[in-house]
């Protein structure tokens, strides 16, 4: 049985994060959605629990925001690689139990793992594989 009550934090509301955490928000689950710009912050003030502007390489905001205390906290943040890695060093650094971490190429995968992400995924590349592998199976029809 799945445990809804886990809380969910996703950072970074592009066209991957706000999908993810609009996802979550409507399989009924806690969702807090943060971004550094307003604008992402009002697209998505509906769809989930709470969301916030905040800029997570500060780590002061992130502690403000009790991010330590959610389940799972997705790292989104995508051009920005530096953003990216900071915020995911004081995600780790603050004691989130599990962060998933968006990767641009695989030597960014590589220091995500070093700084001790638990997952890191490459949604172009894994979504790549995905289609490849729909297109040659039985069930052409299926995705
Ligand atoms: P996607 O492919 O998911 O649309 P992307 O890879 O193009 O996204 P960006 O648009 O660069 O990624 O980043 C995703 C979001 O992360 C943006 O909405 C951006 O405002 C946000 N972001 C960037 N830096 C920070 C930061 N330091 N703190 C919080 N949010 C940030």
């Amino acid at each position: 049985m799945k445990d809804k009550n886990k809380q969910f934090a996703v950072i970074g509301l592009g066209r991957f994060g706000s999908s993810i955490a609009t996802t979550l928000y409507k399989l009924g689950y806690e969702v807090l959605a943060i971004d550094a710009n307003e604008e992402q912050v009002q697209k998505l003030s509906e769809t989930v629990t709470h969301v916030v502007q905040a800029d997570t390489t500060d780590e002061n905001s992130l502690k403000a925001l009790g991010i330590r205390n959610f389940d799972v906290v997705v790292v989104a943040i995508g051009e920005d690689i530096q953003a990216n890695v900071l915020t995911t060093l004081i995600l780790k650094d603050l004691g989130v139990k599990y962060i998933v971490a968006k990767a641009r190429n695989e030597l960014h995968g590589k220091m995500l793992a070093k700084i001790g992400a638990d997952r890191i995924v490459y949604p172009e590349r894994d979504m790549g594989l995905r289609v490849a592998h729909n297109l040659v199976s039985t069930n052409v029809l299926e995705y």
